[in-house]
């Protein structure tokens, strides 16, 4: 069965302008679209992570496969690292995607430190006071890691 198969299968459909994709989890088919609403993370990737963390009970997705109809952007890929996932499969690329407007090509050349965001200037505030709360969490003895 191939992706667009499945895509077709799970009857996904463009919806607006929020960019179509799905994840299975765990054995168990989790489609998961990226539904419309305003939430700029609600990816399909992610749907599909958070529903399949829910349905398992548990954070490590390291035994999950995740299908999408497209190369995951640079959100979702570090969501699926976070999640353990070791096996995706994708179609379309990144160059697909941003002949489609959506053009992560800027992200990834922040992430390399080749450029600079005319958006976002970060300001470090209480770093000690703040890096201190690793420590808090470090001596913790039931903490739970993700
Ligand atoms: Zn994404």
């Amino acid at each position: 069965m191939t992706l667009f198969t499945i895509k077709r299968n799970l009857e996904s459909r463009m919806l607006g302008n929020s960019h179509v994709r799905f994840g299975v989890g765990g054995g168990v088919q989790l489609p998961a679209l990226h539904h419309g609403t305003n939430d700029p993370t609600a990816h399909a990737e992610i749907v599909a992570i958070r529903r399949a963390s829910a349905k398992l009970g548990r954070f490590d997705l390291s035994d999950c496969t995740l299908y999408s109809t497209c190369e995951p952007c640079p959100m979702c890929l570090s969501a699926i690292h976070r999640a353990g996932i070791r096996t995706l499969y994708f179609g379309a690329d990144r160059h697909d995607a941003a002949g489609g407007g959506f053009d992560d090509e800027f992200i990834y050349q922040l992430m390399e430190g080749t450029a600079d965001s005319p958006l976002l200037r970060p300001v470090i505030v209480d770093r000690e006071e703040c890096a201190d709360l690793f420590n808090e969490w470090n001596a913790k003895s039931d903490r739970t890691m993700y």
